[in-house]
């Protein structure tokens, strides 16, 4: 069999939401068979006992069948580091959900155990490929709002919620380790040349005790960038997913779409900066006036495909064509700044980084 056409079975262990989507994932793609599930509730499995599925009652079973090549982990955050040591151990590859670990250290024990038995880790930030993403991409690539400023990213809930696990502090519950670590994959992608030079950052349990619901980080490029990222879980009125700043321009993105915002830039020779719009409501004072409209450029959003080849990827980086799209640097970093996070929290101050 040449190594184009070759199956690598796969096993998922924890079939909740992500189990599902990554089972349907599998199933889409040519060169991966789903041969076995794993769940500690034996309820969740049920469906798949029809199907020519092995259910699986432990990590052990999953992991002494010697035909799983890639085993796909979507537990509870605090279960990635010891599920995927353990399958790396017995020779599996593995595709762990986000965040990769608790912590940089866990992380590191993850990797270690990768490169010993030579078997490929990878991470699943799929927030890569979203829409409004790769449209702040576009615009900056495009210079279109020239050097950016400050950077607002930013994703808020009206539910209050945070379900099941996601509330419970041992599980790895809270916002950051829930969309903190994609918002933060996403900026350190934007600069992977720049490092953050310092983290001031405060989490709040506003309606759900013990975890964080809610939180704010401002991040520091050595560029001068900064970025704010903000998650919450209760918001009843509506901010834009992104806001930003540039030294010729701002873009505003209101949504996931990337298509309801605009960019906006003074039209190229206006130099007459005194001509504004007096409307008392929207700016009343010379200082805070808008410009007059024919002064303004507004360009449209690019239109972008974000179309997501992670499973590609994992299938070329399986058969050695391509390396891993989530690097360990890229997974590093992103577990240093959630870690200093957390302590610029804990401790009310800025933390000087070198990430
Ligand atoms: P979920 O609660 O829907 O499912 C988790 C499942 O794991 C449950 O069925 C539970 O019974 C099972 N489980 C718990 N501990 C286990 C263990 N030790 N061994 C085997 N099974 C176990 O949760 P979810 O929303 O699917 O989240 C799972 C993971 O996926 C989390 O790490 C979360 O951060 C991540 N996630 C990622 C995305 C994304 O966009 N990439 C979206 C949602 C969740």
């Amino acid at each position: 069999m040449s190594i184009k056409s070759r199956i690598y079975y796969v096993g998922i262990v924890g079939y909740g939401y992500m189990g599902n989507f990554h089972c349907k994932k599998v199933n889409e793609t040519d060169g991966l068979k789903l041969r076995a599930v794993f769940d500690i509730d034996e309820k969740k499995t049920e469906e798949m006992e029809l199907k020519d599925i092995n259910i699986y009652k432990n990590m052990e079973d999953m992991c002494t069948d010697s035909a799983i090549d890639l085993i796909i982990i979507c537990t509870p955050n605090d279960s990635h580091a010891q599920l995927a040591i353990k399958a790396l151990e017995h020779g599996k590859h593995v595709l762990c959900e986000k965040p990769a670990a608790m912590s940089a250290a866990e992380l590191d024990e993850i990797i270690n155990k990768a490169e010993k038995y030579g078997k490929l880790f990878t991470v699943h930030q799929n927030r890569r490929w979203d829409k409004d993403y790769q449209t702040v991409r576009e615009v900056l690539a495009g210079e279109l709002i020239g050097q950016p400023v400050t950077i607002i990213s930013q994703t808020f809930g009206q539910r209050g919620v945070c379900f099941g696990w996601r509330a419970d502090p041992e599980k790895g519950g809270g916002m950051l380790y829930d969309w903190g670590i994609h918002l933060i994959d996403q900026l350190l992608l934007l600069f992977p040349e720049r490092k953050v030079k310092s983290v001031y950052a405060r989490l709040r349990s506003i309606l759900t005790p013990a975890v964080d619901d809610y939180f704010e980080a401002e991040l520091e490029f050595d560029n001068e960038t900064v970025a704010h990222i903000s998650v919450g879980t209760f918001a009843l009125q509506d901010l834009p997913r992104w806001f930003i700043f540039g030294d010729k321009g701002t873009l505003r993105l209101d949504d996931f779409t990337g298509t309801a915002g605009g960019v906006s830039r003074i039209k190229e020779g206006v130099k007459d900066f005194q001509r504004v719009t007096k409307n008392q409501a929207l700016g009343p004072s010379r200082t805070m006036a808008h410009l007059e409209k024919e002064n303004l450029e507004n360009i449209p959003l690019p239109s972008v495909e974000g179309i997501n080849n992670f499973y590609q990827n994992l299938l070329a980086a399986l058969n050695k064509e391509e390396s891993e799209i989530v690097t360990y640097d890229e997974m590093r970093r992103d577990m240093q700044v959630l870690e200093a996070v957390f302590e610029s929290s804990a401790k009310s101050q800025k933390i000087v980084t070198d990430i």
